[in-house]
C-alpha cells in the first residue's frame, strides 16, 4: 500500500461522522423533501471534487445523482449506493447511537453506513487519481424495487461500467452470485353473492381461491426438503374480500401471491404453471415480475476481499433480489456483498464499526488493483 493512504483512526471518525449525519435525514419515500435535502448534503461534498462532474437525473419523480469524471459517461467501475431508508413514523426515531462497536439507527445497515463508505472511497480515490475511470451513482427508490433509479439508469439512460459494486448484501467475506426471481401475484376469483345457509344458490370464490392457492404451491414446493431452501416458494400474503357478514358468501375474493425461484426457471415458466392451476372465474394480474439473477463478481474483487481480510471468501446465494438484478443482465461483473450489520429495517439496525473500515480498506485495494 501506498503510504498517502488514510490512517484506521482517522477514517473510522470520518466513516462513523458521516453515516450519523446521514441517519438524521429521514430519507424515506413518505418524505420527499428528506430525499431531496440528503441528495444536496450528498452533492454538497461532491462538488469539492475539481474533477468530477454531477448530474441529476430524475424518473417519475423519483430523484438520483451521478458523480462521473469529465468527458466520461460510462466508468470502469461505478459504485452505486441508495439513500432511502423504510419509513418509520415518528421523525425522532431517526437518530443514532454507538452500542458495543456499533451504529444503531434506521438504515445504518441498509445503507447510510455503506453509502457513507462509498462516498470516503470516491472521494478520496478521485482526489488522489484524478484521472481513474470511477463514477458513483446515488438512487431513491430501492427500497420500493429500484425501478426508477438502478433500472432507470441502465435500462432508459443506457449507462454501462466495467464492474458494479453494491454494498446492499452478502457478507464481508461473503459475495452474492445469485438471486432467485420473483413473481408478485394477484388472483380474483368471481363467484356468485348468497346466504350461507344456503350455500348451493351461490359458488363460493374464498374457498375456490383456496384451492387453487393450495395446488400452486404443491406445484411451488418442490426440493423442500433442502436445507439451504435454494427452491422455489410460494407465499400468500393477503387475502380479501369486501365481505363483512359471517352469514353470506361474497361475490368475489382476491389473494396476493409472493412467489421466489431459482434459475433455471423463467418467469414465464412459472406464470405457466400457475395458468394452468386457475380455475376458469380466476383472473391474475402480475405486479412484480423479475427474472433470477446470475452476478459473476470480478474474480479480482475476490482477491482483493480474501487479502485484505485474510479469510476466504464464501460466493453465496440469495433469496431476495437487490438492484442488481438490473446491471448484471448486462453482464456486467456486479459485487454485492458488505460489512456486518443486522436488525435490517428496525429502528434498532446496527453496522459494525470494525468491518466498515475493513470494508473500505476492501474497496480500496479492488480499485487500486482495477483502475491504477
Ligand atoms: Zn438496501
Amino acid at each position: 500500500m501506498t503510504s498517502n493512504l488514510i490512517p484506521d483512526d482517522l477514517l473510522r471518525e470520518r466513516l462513523v461522522a458521516l453515516t450519523r449525519d446521514l441517519i438524521l435525514i429521514p430519507s424515506d419515500a413518505t418524505r420527499p423533501r428528506e430525499i431531496d435535502r440528503g441528495l444536496a448534503f450528498l452533492k454538497n461534498h461532491l462538488e469539492a471534487l475539481p474533477h468530477i462532474q454531477i448530474q441529476d437525473f430524475k424518473c417519475k419523480g423519483d430523484r438520483g445523482v451521478l458523480a462521473l469524471p469529465e468527458d466520461c459517461q460510462h466508468p470502469q467501475v461505478l459504485l452505486c449506493g441508495h439513500l432511502d431508508v423504510i419509513t418509520h413514523s415518528a421523525v425522532s426515531d431517526y437518530g443514532s447511537h454507538i452500542h458495543e462497536g456499533k451504529i444503531v439507527g434506521p438504515g445504518a445497515g441498509d445503507m447510510k453506513g455503506q453509502l457513507a463508505i462509498m462516498f470516503e472511497v470516491f472521494r478520496s480515490f478521485n482526489s488522489q487519481h484524478p484521472e481513474a475511470s470511477l463514477g458513483l451513482a446515488i438512487t431513491t427508490d430501492e427500497e420500493r424495487g429500484g425501478e426508477h433509479g438502478t433500472r432507470y439508469l441502465f435500462e432508459d439512460l443506457g449507462m454501462r461500467c466495467e464492474a458494479a459494486l453494491i454494498p446492499d448484501g452478502g457478507g464481508l467475506n461473503e459475495v452474492i452470485i445469485e438471486e432467485k426471481g420473483m413473481v408478485h401475484l394477484k388472483l380474483t376469483s368471481k363467484g356468485h353473492a348468497s346466504h350461507a345457509a344456503r350455500p348451493w344458490l351461490g359458488i363460493n370464490p374464498l374457498e375456490a381461491l383456496l384451492g387453487q392457492v393450495q395446488s400452486i404451491q404443491d406445484a411451488f414446493h418442490q426440493g423442500s426438503d433442502d436445507k439451504d431452501h435454494w427452491h422455489p416458494t410460494c407465499t400468500v400474503t393477503i387475502i380479501e374480500s369486501s365481505n363483512r357478514s359471517p352469514n353470506r358468501i361474497p361475490a368475489i375474493a382476491k389473494a396476493f401471491l409472493d412467489i421466489r425461484f431459482p434459475r433455471p426457471l423463467t418467469v414465464a415458466n412459472v406464470l405457466d404453471s400457475i395458468k394452468e392451476r386457475l380455475q376458469a372465474n380466476t383472473d391474475f394480474k402480475v405486479i412484480i415480475a423479475d427474472e433470477p439473477s446470475h452476478l459473476s463478481p470480478d474474480p479480482l474483487f475476490i482477491q482483493s476481499t480474501e487479502k485484505i481480510t485474510g479469510r476466504p471468501v464464501r460466493l453465496i446465494k440469495s433469496h431476495g433480489g437487490s438492484d442488481a438484478r438490473f446491471i448484471c443482465r448486462y453482464d456486467i461483473p456486479t459485487m454485492v456483498s458488505s460489512p456486518f450489520v443486522g436488525e435490517l429495517h428496525s429502528t434498532e439496525e446496527w453496522i459494525d464499526i470494525e468491518s466498515m473500515v475493513t470494508f473500505y480498506r476492501v474497496y480500496e485495494d479492488y480499485l487500486q488493483t482495477k483502475l491504477l
